[in-house]
């Protein structure tokens, strides 16, 4: 097995409607992003590949590649999920930890499970989607953004 961590943060700003684990939460100030700003899964993404050391997001999709402009970050995973598997590995669980000020995440954390865990292909109860706020400290206290932590563990393929 191999663990890993990923961690990512967006600004708020643009017109975008905010985007966490590939659900929308309308209504929350969205972000400013190359792709579509979804720091759940951008965190995720990182933590999988980090798992297996397979370098990181920015490496695998750059922001200067207007191939991945506005890209839907579910699509992203896929090619994450794909890579790790011609490497031998897959997710066995997931823990995000999400990081806001404004947005509101308690209503959509099951959708946002059940979402992660269909993206994955694992149950719903091997995705742990947790939020809380940093109580007004800093810039993610002030609002500015939004930003999310994860782990994933991965087991080798049979
Ligand atoms: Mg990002």
């Amino acid at each position: 097995m191999r663990i890993g961590h990923g961690f990512d943060a967006h600004a708020h700003g643009g017109d975008r409607v905010l985007r966490l684990g590939g659900v929308e939460l309308p209504g929350a100030p969205g972000v400013r992003a190359h792709s579509d700003g979804d720091v759940v899964l951008h965190a995720l993404m990182d933590a999988l590949l980090g798992a297996a050391a397979a370098g990181d997001l920015g490496e695998l999709f750059p922001s200067g590649d207007e191939r991945w402009r506005g890209a839907d970050s579910g699509d992203l995973l896929r090619e994450v999920l794909a890579l790790l598997r011609a490497r031998g590995w897959r997710p066995a669980n997931v823990d995000v930890t999400v990081v806001a000020q404004q947005a509101r995440i308690a209503p959509h954390r099951a959708a946002m499970a059940a979402n992660i865990a269909r993206l994955l292909g694992i149950d719903a109860d091997r995705v742990g989607v947790k939020a809380t706020t940093t109580d007004g400290l800093g810039a993610l206290g002030r609002g500015e953004g939004v930003a999310a932590h994860a782990v994933a563990l991965l087991e080798a393929c049979p």
